[in-house]
């Protein structure tokens, strides 16, 4: 039964195609791949299908809900952990929406180390030096990282796996989260801070909550005004997290040392997709873009074969399933956005 069930799949790259291709022998779905991002002019070419499978810049909103629901959509298979481009109110009672909550923590903490180890060390431009027979160091003084101070905003799955990687570095950690793990409060060298005191006494600060209402620019000019000078933030989590004219205004007065940027507020124009012929008419990327202690990287916190992978493997299990009437563990509750399992952890009461 499952064979026969078609998945109209957004903003496919090669890479997903190879991944899921290998992932759907044990599935046997029907795939159809479709280059183009989910929009309101592309909805409608869903039609002939069960289930849409999208990513983070696909635009999930009240409009091309209703548009999918009208097609015969009967489930959203989001291939991400975030969600917050799913209007979770308009899906409510009209279609479900599955998740990956978990792929690999570990991809994306990593690649917010790498960002801070190259705006620290200056690799990013020491390749290039060294390759034009530029040997001089001038300009790429860093600091040890030992003994300084990572903030982490947000101690969920992937703040945590930066949180052991920075103590493996013999940094101190300082930690604010909505909801603060009280056992991982118990660690050694982890301390749950205010908001205020982590933006006061963090020399770097990285995110790691998701986007919402709370969280909406919540790097903003005030925030920036309270850091220490010449703080480091790096962002793997949402681009709206920072108010990127406040983030470039701290740059230019030298209040922020550096920034990492694995996503960025526009990004949905622009990352994933190849660029180099032409001109970037966004005016605030293209001013990130000219600062040496700016590293832009293009969504791709995620993007290991490990974590692939595993996005591949959960996502056809969400879809079999939802059509095997399975209980779904990966259903994003419309109340408090949390997954099943979160929600029963809560002891919320499900909305589905
Ligand atoms: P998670 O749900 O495990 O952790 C999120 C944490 O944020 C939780 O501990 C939660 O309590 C906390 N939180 C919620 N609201 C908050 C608030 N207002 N202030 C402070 N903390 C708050 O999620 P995760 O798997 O660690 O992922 C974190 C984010 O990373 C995702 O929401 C997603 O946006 C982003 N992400 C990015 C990539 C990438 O490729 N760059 C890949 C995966 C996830």
């Amino acid at each position: 039964m499952t064979q026969k069930r078609r998945i109209f799949f957004y903003d496919s790259k090669p890479y997903d195609q190879r991944v899921f291709d290998a992932a759907n022998q044990k599935y046997g779905f029907d795939i159809q791949y479709f280059d183009g991002h989910l929009t309101a002019k592309t909805a409608s070419l869903s039609k002939d299908s069960h289930v849409v499978c999208a990513f983070v810049n696909d635009s999930i909103d009240k409009h091309n809900i209703n548009i999918l629901k009208k097609s015969g959509i009967e489930l959203i298979a989001l291939r991400s952990a975030g969600y917050n481009n799913v209007d979770l109110k308009a899906a409510y009672k009209n279609i479900h929406v599955v998740r990956v909550p978990a792929y690999s923590p570990h991809a994306v903490a990593e690649h917010a180390m790498a960002l801070i180890m190259t705006l620290n060390r200056k690799t990013h431009r020491a390749y290039y030096r060294t390759r034009d027979g530029n040997f001089s160091i001038n300009g790429f003084l860093g600091f040890d990282m030992y003994g300084k101070t990572l903030g982490v905003l947000g101690t969920g799955k992937i703040g945590k796996c930066l949180i052991d990687i920075a103590l493996g570095f013999g940094m101190k950690v300082l930690a604010y989260d909505k909801y603060p793990d009280s056992v991982y409060a118990e660690k050694d060298n982890v301390q749950y801070v205010s908001l205020e005191k982590l933006y006061e006494k963090s020399d770097i600060i990285s995110l790691h909550c998701p986007l919402s209402k709370e969280t909406y620019h919540l790097i903003n000019k005030k925030s920036i005004a309270q850091m220490k000078k010449g703080v480091f933030i790096i962002n793997t989590s949402r681009g709206k997290i920072i108010e990127t004219e406040s983030l470039i205004h701290g740059l230019k007065e030298k209040q922020v040392g550096a920034a990492g940027l694995d996503v960025y507020e526009e990004e949905s124009q622009y990352f994933f997709e190849d660029f180099s012929s032409e001109m970037i008419s966004d005016d605030t990327l293209a001013r990130l873009l000219t600062f040496p202690n700016v590293l832009v990287t293009s969504h791709q916190g995620f993007f290991t074969r490990e974590a692939l992978k595993n996005i591949a493997q959960t996502t056809l299990q969400n879809i079999q399933d939802f059509y095997q009437g399975k209980y779904l563990e990966n259903e994003i509750c419309y109340h408090c956005g949390a997954d099943a399992s979160e929600c029963k952890k809560n002891q919320k009461k499900r909305c589905f």
